[in-house]
């Protein structure tokens, strides 16, 4: 999942980049939203820009090692706790 895959949330996706880029990375992140929200494709897309080894302007690479893994589901570097 990338950020461009996020239709609109544009404040929230440009706030998380921001973060990622000044190196203010939380040790843990919430994404909060209403049933159906875009709660977890948001969370699944942060994980891929944080983790991406050549990361573009405003998103992931998408082909990156990390990337490949989080297509397959197979990386533990994002944990996710569905409430
Ligand atoms: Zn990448």
């Amino acid at each position: 999942m990338l950020f461009k895959d996020i239709p609109g949330l544009e404040e929230t996706k440009a706030q998380l980049i921001k973060a990622v880029k000044n190196n203010h990375i939380a040790h843990a992140q919430l994404f909060l939203s209403k049933n159906g929200g875009a709660n977890l494709p948001l969370a699944l897309a942060y994980a891929n820009y944080v983790n991406c080894e050549q990361p573009l302007e405003n998103d992931a690479c998408g082909s990156c090692v990390h990337a490949q893994k989080m297509k397959r589901s197979s990386t533990l570097t994002c944990i996710l706790c569905i409430l």
